[in-house]
C-alpha cells in the first residue's frame, strides 16, 4: 500500500470518472485529506458527497483507516453504499435493516480497518458499544475521519432538528485528534452559528460555496385553481419527467396523487401518516423507476439524491426561504435544466401567519419565525429577479439571472396604493361603526359596492367608503390584501374567524407614505415558456442527439435498467443520463474511447465497458 497520499484529482478521475472538481471541492478535499476540520456549506446538488468521500479514500490509502459517515437517514444508506461499490470503493453501513450476523460481519471488517467509508445513524454512533469499537480503532491509529452529513439537524432553527445530533459532541471530546468534516445545504447565519457551537467546530475551516443553482428556473404564480395550474404546468413542460409536488397536508397529498394519476401521470403519495412499508415502497419506486411524480409533505426529501428530478412544485407555501431552497434544490442535481414552480395566494399568507401565532413556542422563537416568513413572502411578492433575492438572502450579491419568471417575462406592475388606502380605510370604518372586524370577502364587497345580505344586515351600505373602489376587480383587491398582509400592514386574526385587523404598519400606507406595487395578474398561455413536446420522446439531456444517437441512448437506458434491477439499485447509480447521452453521442468503438467520458471511472469501465460497447454497436 502506498504511504504517500495520492493526489485527490487522481482519485476523482480514477474512481468517479470526473475530469474536474466543482467550485470549492478541490480546496475542501485537500484540507480534509491533510487532516483539517471543515464546515462545508454547499447547496443541494452542489456535490457535497465527494468532499468527504475523496478524503476518505485518500486517507485510507495512506494507512489512516476508516471514515465514519454520520447520516440521519437509514433508508438511503443502502443506495449510497451501493453507489460506492459500483465505483469500486469499500463501503458499508450499520443500521437496523441488517440482521445480527450481517452487522457482526460489518463490525469485524471495520475493526480490522478495512472499510473505507462506514455509514451509520447518529443514534448508533453514540451508543457505548459503537464508541468502544471506535476506541479500539483509534488506539490502533485506524480511525481516519468523521463526516457529519446534514449537519443542520443539530440546530433547532433548521427544519430538520434531530436531538440525537447534539450527542455527537462526544466524537470531538473523545477523539480530539481525528479530523471532522460537517456538511449542510442550510446556510443562514443562525443555523450556521448553531452548528459551529453545538458541534464544537470553532476551529474548523469554513467553506461557503455560491448557493446559486443556475440550471433551476424559479417561477411563482398566483394561486387561482392550483390543481388545474399544476396539471397545465406538468403537461405542458414536464410530460414523462420525474418530479416532486409538495403539499401542506396529508389529505392534500393523497388527493393530488389521485388527481395526477387520473390524468395519466405516474404519481405516488408520501407522508408521515402512511405505513412505513408503503412509504418505503413509494420512495423506492420514485428512485428506481423513471418519470415518477411524488406528491409529498416535507417528510419526503432529505437525502433524496436522485439526480434527474426535473421539477419541484409547491402547491402550498413553505415556512421560510431555507425550506423553499432546500426543497427546490432537489431538482436538477445533474446540472441539466430543471424547474422550481410554486403557486402562492392569500390563504398561504394567512395560514403561515396563523401557524406561527398559534404555535406553543416562546415569543423569541416566534419573532425569528416571523422574520423568516416575511423574507419568503417578499420573495413571492417580488416583481424583480427571484434569484437575486434568493441569493441575497444567503448573503450573496448577484445580477438579474435571465432564468426566472420575472426575468423572462417582466411582470406588468400597477400602483395599488390607492386601492390599498381604500381597503384600509374601509376596515377602519367598519370597525368603528360595528365594533367588530370582518374578513377579506366582506371588506372587498363593501369597497366594490356589492349589495350582499351581510352588507344589508350590518347597514354597511351607509359607510362613506361603500363602493369607493368599484373600479377594481376582486382579483386586484385580493392581490392588494395579500401584499398588505405579507408586508405586515394588515393582520389576520386567526382566533376570530380570520378577520382583518389594522396594524402599526397600516398607518404609513393609509397616509400614502408606503407605495404598494403589484404585479398585473396574467396567466401565461400553457407551453409558452419552453419549446413544447421535446420531453416525452427525448429528455432534455438527449434532445441534441441525432436519430442514431437517440436509438443508442434508448438502448443504453434499457440495458442500464436491467443492470440496476439485477443489482437492486437505482438506475442513476449505474450511470447518469448525462453519461449515457455522451456515450450515445460519441458512439465509441473501443474501451479507450469510452474511458474519457465523464462518469466512467476505472471500476465501471472494467465492469461494464465491454457490455456498453456491445449495446452501442448493436443499436
Ligand atoms: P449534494 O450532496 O451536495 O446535494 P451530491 O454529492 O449528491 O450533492 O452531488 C450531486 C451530483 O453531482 C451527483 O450526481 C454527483 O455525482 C455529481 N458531482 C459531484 N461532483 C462532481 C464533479 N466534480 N464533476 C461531475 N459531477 C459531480
Ligand atoms: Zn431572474
Amino acid at each position: 500500500m502506498p504511504s504517500a497520499r495520492p493526489a485527490p484529482a487522481a482519485i476523482l478521475h480514477e474512481i468517479f470518472g470526473y475530469e474536474q472538481f466543482r467550485g470549492p471541492q478541490a480546496a475542501i478535499v485537500e484540507h480534509v485529506a491533510a487532516g483539517g476540520d471543515a464546515l462545508v456549506l454547499m447547496p443541494t446538488g452542489g456535490g457535497k458527497s465527494l468532499c468527504y468521500q475523496i478524503p476518505a479514500i485518500a486517507r485510507q490509502r495512506a494507512g489512516h483507516g476508516v471514515t465514519v459517515v454520520v447520516s440521519p437517514l437509514i433508508a438511503l444508506m443502502h443506495d449510497q453504499v451501493g453507489a460506492l461499490h459500483e465505483a469500486g470503493v469499500d463501503a458499508a453501513f450499520l443500521n437496523s435493516t441488517l440482521s445480527g450476523d450481517q452487522a457482526n460481519a460489518v463490525e469485524k471488517r471495520m475493526l480490522r480497518g478495512e472499510v473505507t467509508l462506514l455509514y451509520a445513524a447518529p443514534e448508533r454512533v453514540t451508543t457505548p458499544r459503537f464508541l468502544a469499537q471506535l476506541d479500539s480503532l483509534h488506539e490502533r491509529g485506524k480511525l481516519s475521519l468523521f463526516a457529519i452529513d446534514e449537519a443542520h439537524c443539530v440546530s433547532q432553527w433548521g427544519h430538520d432538528f434531530r436531538p440525537e445530533y447534539r450527542a455527537l459532541t462526544v466524537l470531538h471530546e473523545r477523539y480530539a485528534s481525528v479530523p471532522r468534516i460537517a456538511l449542510t445545504a442550510t446556510a443562514d447565519a443562525i443555523t450556521r452559528g448553531d452548528i459551529v457551537e453545538r458541534l464544537q467546530l470553532e476551529r474548523a475551516r469554513l467553506f461557503v460555496s455560491s448557493f446559486d443553482r443556475p440550471n433551476i428556473r424559479y417561477t411563482i404564480v398566483e394561486k387561482k385553481e392550483p390543481v388545474a395550474q399544476l396539471l397545465r404546468f406538468i403537461e405542458s413542460e414536464h410530460e414523462g419527467d420525474a418530479g416532486i409536488v409538495y403539499c401542506q397536508t396529508r389529505k392534500r397529498v393523497e388527493e393530488i396523487a389521485l388527481t395526477l394519476c387520473s390524468h395519466g401521470i405516474a404519481a405516488l403519495p408520501y407522508h408521515a401518516g402512511l405505513d412505513a412499508d408503503v412509504r418505503q415502497a413509494n420512495q423506492d419506486r420514485f428512485l428506481r423507476d423513471e418519470g415518477v411524480v411524488m406528491a409529498a409533505t416535507i417528510a419526503f426529501g432529505m437525502g433524496i439524491d436522485k439526480p434527474d428530478v426535473r421539477f419541484v412544485a409547491h402547491l402550498d407555501m413553505p415556512k421560510n426561504i431555507e425550506g423553499y431552497y432546500q426543497e427546490t434544490g432537489r431538482a436538477g442535481r445533474d446540472g441539466l435544466p430543471a424547474d422550481a414552480w410554486m403557486a402562492y395566494g392569500l390563504q398561504d399568507v394567512v395560514n403561515q401567519r396563523r401557524m406561527i401565532d398559534e404555535s406553543p413556542a416562546d415569543e423569541e422563537f416566534k419573532r425569528v419565525m416571523r422574520g423568516k416568513l416575511d423574507a419568503l413572502l417578499a420573495l413571492a411578492e417580488a416583481t424583480d429577479c427571484r434569484r437575486v433575492r434568493l441569493l441575497g438572502y444567503f448573503g450573496e450579491d448577484s445580477q438579474p439571472c435571465g432564468n426566472c419568471d420575472n426575468c423572462l417575462h417582466p411582470p406588468q406592475v400597477w400602483d395599488g396604493t390607492d386601492a390599498a388606502r381604500k381597503l384600509l380605510s374601509t376596515i377602519y370604518r367598519v370597525q368603528q361603526q360595528s365594533g367588530i372586524s370582518f374578513g377579506a370577502g366582506h371588506v372587498m364587497d363593501i369597497v366594490r359596492g356589492k349589495q350582499t345580505e351581510k352588507v344589508a344586515q350590518f347597514g354597511h351600505e351607509r359607510l362613506s367608503t361603500f363602493g369607493i373602489g368599484a373600479e377594481f376587480s376582486e382579483t386586484q383587491l385580493r392581490g392588494v390584501l395579500r401584499q398588505l398582509i405579507a408586508t405586515g400592514a394588515l393582520a389576520v386574526d386567526g382566533q376570530a374567524f380570520n378577520t382583518l385587523q389594522l396594524t402599526e404598519g397600516s398607518r404609513a400606507v393609509l397616509k400614502g407614505d408606503t407605495p404598494v406595487q403589484l404585479r398585473e395578474s396574467v396567466s401565461l398561455p400553457a407551453g409558452s415558456r419552453r419549446k413544447g413536446g421535446a420531453s416525452k420522446a427525448a429528455p432534455a439531456v438527449a434532445a441534441a442527439l441525432t436519430d442514431g444517437g437517440q436509438a443508442r441512448f434508448a438502448a443504453l437506458k434499457a440495458w442500464r435498467g436491467e443492470v440496476a434491477r439485477a443489482h437492486n439499485l437505482p438506475a442513476y447509480v449505474i450511470f447518469h443520463d448525462a453519461t449515457l447521452a455522451s456515450i450515445a453521442a460519441l458512439a465509441p468503438g473501443t474501451l479507450a474511447e469510452l474511458q474519457g467520458i465523464s462518469g466512467i471511472g476505472e471500476k465501471k469501465l472494467q465492469a461494464y465497458g465491454a457490455e456498453v460497447l456491445r449495446v452501442v454497436s448493436a443499436a
